[in-house]
């Protein structure tokens, strides 16, 4: 088998091309939190619905205080008050005011608040001892949102703020994108599952689970198909089995390796239409990408920095996709690299880096070994640093470019 090699663009290219985002469903607002908004929302009301005060006093004409001070007050009758949630049925007429809280709708007549701190109550009297602007601690209806405007995007994350919005909108219900559901098989006659006991030439099956973990964090649901042993029958089933379940994606991880007459390759091969390329970075240089059926297949490799890694660069652009995220940029900053890399091969690098900031600036430090075995560097990880497939080397002291992965 001879299998292309492509730049990360090109295989993430031909990868994307094959999503599209999924249908939306309605949740309770909020389920909607850390969810992908799948209509646009438009606001039905204006945000505040009336000019309101933004301060406890008084309820003014504005011209009434005209020249008004500590020495020379302005005096007057105090004709009512009006609480916040509810309307004065009162008028403000010259020389008189309304007593206000925080909140409550300007009375007619009135064009300005006089804070409470700026006043001086004399029984039905009060002496204003502030001039005021028309439009003082006013806030305007439609202030914050007006109605008919577009608020929230398709596509957008919903976070804290956006439930708030939604709920300011009375958005009981909203409209989110289905979370596509990522089945995941390990293979290998070496992987076990995580509570079987250790045995001679065995290891725990890590990657389902690591990359299960990355299916949740980018707002898909995993479901875990297990370990197929290097049997032809036996993958073959599983991944008949797993398919049957209703999933958006396939993943796989391990067998796929340049050159290798793994089982895992045949039986991907024999089952559906996929491609084995070599991609211009380490780790995670194979990869197999095509169909089985209409349910797109990723294979990853099997190494666990690489399954990982692999799934940073590949599989979460697809969910984001899948999911309608317009904002598919990784956040990225760029860092001086702190340990010199040497004898560096065509392929783009991604270090494992921790990153750190000091007066403004960020630091890279490697975090371990950077064999693609080696878990431990990845949990000490908080990014990973890109080395151009044109360096040869990269000196301590370099600028390089760092994915954040937390
Ligand atoms: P492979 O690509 O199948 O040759 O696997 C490459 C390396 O990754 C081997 O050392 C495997 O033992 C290891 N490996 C494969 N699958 C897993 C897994 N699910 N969890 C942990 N390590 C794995
Ligand atoms: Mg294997």
């Amino acid at each position: 088998m001879s299998e292309p090699m492509l730049s990360v663009e090109q295989a993430l290219e031909l990868v994307l091309r094959e999503f599209h985002p999924l249908e939306p469903e309605e949740v309770p607002i909020l389920e909607a939190l850390d969810r992908v908004l799948a209509e646009d929302i438009t606001a039905g009301v204006d945000i505040p619905p009336h000019a309101n005060s933004s301060m406890d006093g008084y309820a003014v004409r504005a011209e009434d205080t005209a020249g008004a001070s500590l020495e020379t007050p302005a005096r007057l009758l105090v004709i009512g008050g009006v609480p916040a949630g509810y309307v004065s049925e009162k008028e403000v007429s010259p020389g008189t005011t309304i007593c206000i809280t925080t909140g409550a709708p300007i009375p007619p007549g009135a064009d300005a608040i006089v804070k409470v701190e700026d006043t001086e109550a004399k029984g039905e009297w009060v002496n204003v001892l502030a001039e005021v602007e028309p439009g003082h601690y006013v806030r305007p209806a439609g202030e914050d949102v007006r109605r008919g405007e577009l608020v929230l995007r398709r596509g957008t994350l919903i976070r804290p703020p956006e439930i708030g919005m939604l709920a300011a909108l009375g958005q009981k219900r909203v409209p989110v994108t289905r979370r596509p559901r990522v089945a995941i098989l390990a293979t290998g006659d070496e992987v076990v599952e995580i509570d079987a006991p250790p045995a001679p030439g065995k290891i725990r099956n890590a990657n389902s689970y690591s990359n299960a973990a990355q299916v949740i964090k980018y707002g898909g649901e995993p479901v875990l198909l297990g370990i197929a042993r290097d049997r032809v029958g036996e993958l073959t089933e599983k991944i008949r089995a797993g398919l049957a379940q209703g999933v958006d994606l396939l993943l796989t991880s391990g067998g796929v390796s340049m050159g290798d007459f793994d089982l895992v390759k045949k039986v991907l091969a024999a089952e559906g239409e996929i491609n084995f390329w070599r991609v211009r970075m380490k780790p995670g240089k194979p990869l197999a990408f095509g169909r089985i059926g209409d349910v797109p297949v990723l294979g990853l490799p099997g190494n666990p920095v690489s399954a990982m890694v692999s799934f940073e660069i590949f599989v979460r652009p697809v969910i984001l996709k899948m999911l309608g995220v317009t904002e598919r940029e990784r956040p990225t900053i760029e860092a001086t690299l702190m340990d010199e890399v040497k004898h560096k091969d065509e392929r783009r690098h991604y270090l494992r880096v921790r990153a750190e900031e000091r007066a403004g600036e960020y630091r890279a430090h490697l975090t371990g070994g950077q064999g693609s075995g080696i878990l431990s560097s990845m949990v000490k990880a908080n990014g990973l640093a890109i080395i151009p497939e044109d360096w040869t080397h990269a000196p301590a002291g370099a600028r390089v470019q760092v994915l954040l992965l937390d």
